[in-house]
């Protein structure tokens, strides 16, 4: 049975899609060696990984990091070579004395890719957003702040550039480190459906679906349910909140706020009775019951919805978000927030619960999806890889 080191970045939206996989891998007998941070370990030892700490290596989060996710490319570059070099010298004395037969690298988490390519591992790219290539890239609509600080950032980006070949990594430029091509056996959390430009993306991707499984039953309400989710990073935003709390009261909706743990609820005014908040929910469960869902538009808050058939609000934080959202609107699922003010949140509301044809278009996606291969196709894409 093969040993597999899995790299991903220490956040729930990239590790968890991968779960279900590393859950298949283990139950046909591999060894997986999942590495991530200590807030994971216990996530991760129940797929039936060995769980690998890296919270020696990364370096300290910055203060702001709750603002910045997924906004700051060049402090994202700079962690990554930080990280790299401070986990080579370990890793390679790990592999010494057991050599894996393969690393799977999320497509963020740089040191999974620069390790498989110095120390000659066979790789495979796990993707839990929209597969990327030149294609899609012309379809990424950057907000002026995020060039702006990518601009300002490319100096720091060419010294961790520097740096990396100066510890013997091959980087010959950044679309090289960041880029996945069309020869990179990779897998995507989404149907070929849901990805698009998909028929640009060779055969060497696997578009295997969301691994997640609907699990839970609906639930009989006389009213609807909206859910309302800014995801598990970018979630400090009690005036979002208060807008969504004044757009929901005067509705006939019951309804589920998930704030995450920094906006502490008593800044949110009084609640009226039929809305309910809590710092995190079992997203699956309360979208299983769900009628709507206004969502920040993460990849996998998408997918989940899309699954268990929920229309959306589209809200999206980042240009990776804005793909995903642009996606969904335009496969008909989703409308999109024009401004996040109670009145515009009302009316968005609204509109998708009103119009069946939302409805209709989250349920034809929810059964392609359902009609992917899944954990099993992506554990049969590995294992055919494997020497
Ligand atoms: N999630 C959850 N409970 C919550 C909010 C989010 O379980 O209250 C999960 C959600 O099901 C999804 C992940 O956290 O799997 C969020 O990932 P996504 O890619 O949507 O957004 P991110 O948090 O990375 O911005």
């Amino acid at each position: 049975m093969a040993r597999i080191l899995f790299f991903s970045i220490p956040a729930h939206g990239h590790v968890n899609p991968t779960l279900p996989l590393v859950r298949e891998l283990t139950a046909r007998g591999h060894h997986v060696l999942y590495y991530n941070a200590e807030p994971f370990r216990q996530k991760i030892e129940s797929s039936g990984a060995q769980f690998m700490p890296i919270d020696a290596y990364l370096p300290p989060a910055p203060d702001d990091l709750s603002k910045r996710a997924g906004k700051d490319f060049a402090s994202l570059i700079e962690m990554a070579a930080d990280t790299t070099i401070a986990l080579e010298t370990d890793f390679a004395q790990q592999i010494q004395i057991s050599p894996p037969d393969m690393i799977i690298g999320d497509s963020v988490c740089l040191w999974g890719k620069l390790l498989a390519q110095k120390y000659a591992i066979s790789f495979v790219c796990s993707t839990t957003s929209l597969a990327f290539n030149q294609h899609t890239a012309r379809r990424m609509k950057q907000r002026p702040g995020e060039i702006l600080r990518m601009l300002l950032g490319m100096p720091r980006i060419s010294k961790k550039l520097a740096l990396l070949r100066k510890h013997g990594f091959e980087v010959s430029d950044l679309p090289a480190l960041i880029g996945n091509d069309n020869d990179t056996h990779t897998i995507v959390y989404t149907s070929r459906l849901f990805q698009p430009e998909s028929h640009t993306f060779s055969d060497r991707y696997a578009f295997v679906g969301p691994l997640v499984q609907r699990q839970y039953p609906r639930q009989a309400h006389d009213r609807p349910l909206i859910y309302v989710s800014l995801g598990t990073v970018l979630h400090d935003a009690p005036a979002f909140y208060r807008a969504c709390i004044h757009a929901l009261a005067g509705m006939d909706c019951d309804a589920v706020l998930s704030i995450g743990e920094s906006v502490d609820p008593s800044q949110l005014g009084e609640i009226p009775p039929n809305i309910r908040i809590f710092p995190r929910v079992n997203q699956l469960k309360v979208l299983a019951s769900a009628d709507v869902f206004l969502t920040h538009c993460g990849m996998n808050s998408v997918s989940e919805s899309l699954l268990c058939g929920v229309p959306m609000v589209l809200y999206p934080q980042h240009s990776e978000e804005e793909s995903v959202a642009g996606r969904a609107e335009e496969l008909g699922a989703g409308l999109r927030l024009k401004k996040p003010t109670h009145r515009h949140i009302r009316d968005a509301l609204c509109a998708v619960l009103a119009d069946e044809q939302f409805r209709a278009a989250a349920r034809k996606i929810s059964e392609d999806f359902i009609s992917c291969g899944g954990s099993s196709e992506a554990a049969d894409f590995i294992e055919s890889m494997l020497p």
